[in-house]
């Protein structure tokens, strides 16, 4: 029998006979490793368990803790699905069916309408076909033999599909009597499957165009035990529970309106998170020598030709005529920015100069994406352009990175940094990318602070480090941003004046903190599940009297906390004490003051905080005393 060489994942160089398929070889080698392979990854190409390996092959394991496992094992989750639907709706005809992030889906049209109540007798059928352990059986057949097949079946979006394919071969996977039209991989047999759900259900037109049939899309998700499937339900429920949408809806922050799609609408308590939220970025900003600007919305289309963005950036911009010149409204802060520094001359004695501007911009986002204050049409930009020389690199970007962590760690989040070099289609030379980029790494390694490297995932000016947060669900969100740029001084043709009296061009660096304000509130809502911490509640304490004739004494206290700068509401409502309190807590105000005679005639007043409940009683002086501290120092809940 013919031998082959394999070098295998730990570098091993072995020989097989030819017989063998991956998954034989890995079972050989190492018995443990080969009950969690899923695929395997050859020369860059994934392959199933059950191909061969050719000379000289090297061999890399795809298991479920990888991107790539999950995407294999969510879409091999799919195809049971689909046979468990077909088998229940024999009627039934299959579109497609992907892995997506979390999870897969599969389009049907089938006479039958789903409801979530069809779920459980889907999962039991699935479960069926994961106990019987089928193998996914992948076949090699010509395109017209392969039409054929799917015609027999009725199975009239698989041929469409198949005829737009270039190749005279086409492979399907095939488990029990259930037949697809896929490219593969897919894992070895369904018994892989420990631990799956279906979730919920969508319209989807075939193909995602309107003028198509609407098919029926069922979403699931899968994992390769119970526990983690357990894990993930519980951090949806929880992800539903601290929705910033619905939360923003109940405590009436902010909403959106039918005739401003994805622009969102802020009401007054919103308002005053978001003013907030201002002051606290303002006086910080002040404290670290920026000066603050405001630039126009709409500029001129000269403006966005030189910048770069008419070419590069147009589809996510809006334009408007003004005196039948084309302008555009600003998708960035940067180039009206730069028309401020050229507005005048520059000293090297004032670098760097640090320009910050809370930015409105709008960018066209597909109404698909938009998702609450996340994913919007028009939102601030905590911006900031500084100007230095390429001495200052090195410090400007160590205070930056410490600036950065103070207002992350002010809200109580971890965070890590990402640094992104060169990408392919870069302006500007190699050598100035170099310097660029290791300009920003001396900053982090000086300073020992650890960071992750995503190689040729830079801005197309320059090399940047970006900032992700973590919330309390453990995901990640990118806020802060610090990007070099040699680009745009050059392109503006900016300048100072050097001590020689010569003109040199600055380096330019663009940075936010927050992100996206809007975005950045949106967050804030569902770390604290909408509980704000005191010093950014809208409302900071809530005056229940127990009785009507107590509410005399309610507009006593709430001048008193009024003047001291206490955000307050008096709850004059006819209801009893206990339906007063239930309704200070759904609407998540930190403190609540209970007062009835006893409290009046002692001067006192009974204190309750927001989920922790009664405090016990207090004078008023003590009471304000310690809210104001809490203020002052930020605390968190
Ligand atoms: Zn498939
Ligand atoms: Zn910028």
């Amino acid at each position: 029998m013919k031998e082959k060489n394999v070098v295998l994942w730990n570098e091993k160089k072995i020989t097989v006979d030819s017989e063998s398929t991956f998954y034989d070889v890995i079972k050989a080698n190492d018995s443990k490793l080969a009950k969690k392979a899923l695929a395997v990854k050859v020369n860059g190409q994934k392959k199933d368990l059950s191909d061969k390996p050719n000379e000289n092959d090297k061999v890399e394991i795809i298991t479920f803790e990888t991107n790539e496992g999950k995407d294999i094992f969510f879409h091999s989750s799919s195809h049971i699905m689909a046979q468990a639907v077909h088998t229940l709706f024999p009627d039934t005809k299959l579109a497609i069916g992907p892995a997506i992030e979390e999870g897969f889906y599969y389009d049907f049209d089938t006479e039958h309408t789903f409801t979530p109540d069809d779920f459980k007798a889907i999962e039991k059928k699935m479960k069926e076909i994961v106990r019987k352990n089928l193998p996914f059986q992948k076949k090699t057949l010509k395109k017209e033999e392969a039409i054929d097949l799917f015609q027999k079946r009725g199975e009239i979006y698989k041929i469409e599909l198949l005829k737009e394919l270039p190749d005279d071969e086409v492979t399907i996977y095939q488990q029990g009597d259930f037949i697809d039209l896929c490219r593969g991989p897919h894992i070895p047999s369904t018994g892989k499957i420990k631990a799956f759900k279906l979730l919920s259900l969508a319209g989807a037109y075939w193909r995602g165009n309107e003028k198509n049939k609407m098919l029926q899309r069922i979403y699931g998700i899968s994992f390769d035990s119970r526990e983690s499937l357990d894990n993930y339900l519980r951090m949806i429920e929880e992800a539903k529970r601290r929705d910033h949408r619905k939360i923003g809806k109940d405590l009436d922050l902010f909403s959106f309106q039918e005739e401003g799609i994805g622009f969102p609408f802020f009401h007054p308590k919103g308002m005053i998170i978001r003013n907030l939220l201002e002051s606290f970025w303002r006086e910080e900003h002040l404290k670290h020598g920026y000066q603050e600007i405001k630039t126009p919305i709409i500029l001129n289309k000269s403006l966005w030709i030189k910048s770069g963005h008419w070419d590069h950036y147009k589809e996510n911009m809006y334009f408007t005529k003004i005196d039948d010149q084309d302008f555009a409204v600003k998708p960035m802060n940067c180039p009206g920015g730069i028309l401020v520094y050229k507005n005048r001359l520059h000293s090297y004695k004032e670098l760097p100069l640090r320009i910050a501007e809370l930015g409105l911009v709008h960018r066209h986002e597909l109404s698909g994406v938009l998702h609450g204050l996340f994913r919007v049409r028009s939102f601030t930009q905590d911006d900031a352009h500084i100007y230095m020389r390429p001495s200052q690199i090195k410090d400007e970007v160590q205070q930056l990175i410490a600036l950065e962590g103070y207002f992350y760690k002010t809200f109580g989040f971890d965070y890590h940094i990402e640094l992104s070099t060169k990408p392919e289609n870069a302006m500007g030379s190699d050598k100035i990318w170099e310097k660029a980029t290791n300009s920003l790494k001396d900053a982090l390694d000086d300073k020992g602070i650890p960071y992750k490297i995503n190689e040729g995932d830079g801005a197309f000016y320059g090399p940047k480090i970006d900032f992700h947060l973590k919330d309390c669900l453990g995901r990640n969100w990118q806020c802060g941003t610090i990007q070099l740029d040699f680009q745009m001084p050059e392109l503006f043709e900016l300048y100072y004046i050097n001590p020689k009296g010569e003109k040199e061009q600055p380096v330019m660096l663009h940075r936010t903190i927050l992100g996206s304000l809007e975005r950045f509130i949106g967050i804030l809502i569902e770390q604290f599940a909408g509980s704000l911490p005191t010093w950014i509640a809208p409302v900071q304490v809530r005056l229940l009297p127990i009785a009507d004739r107590h509410i005399e004494y309610g507009k006593k206290l709430e001048k008193i906390l009024s003047e001291n700068n206490i955000r307050v509401e008096l709850d004059a409502n006819n209801e009893k004490i206990g339906a007063k309190i239930r309704d200070a807590e759904i609407h998540k105000i930190p403190y609540m003051l209970v007062f009835g005679d006893k409290e009046i005639s002692d001067n006192m007043v009974n204190v309750r905080k927001q989920g922790k409940g009664d405090l016990g009683p207090s004078t008023m002086e003590q009471f304000v005393e310690k809210l104001t501290k809490e203020v002052e120092d930020k605390l968190l809940p």
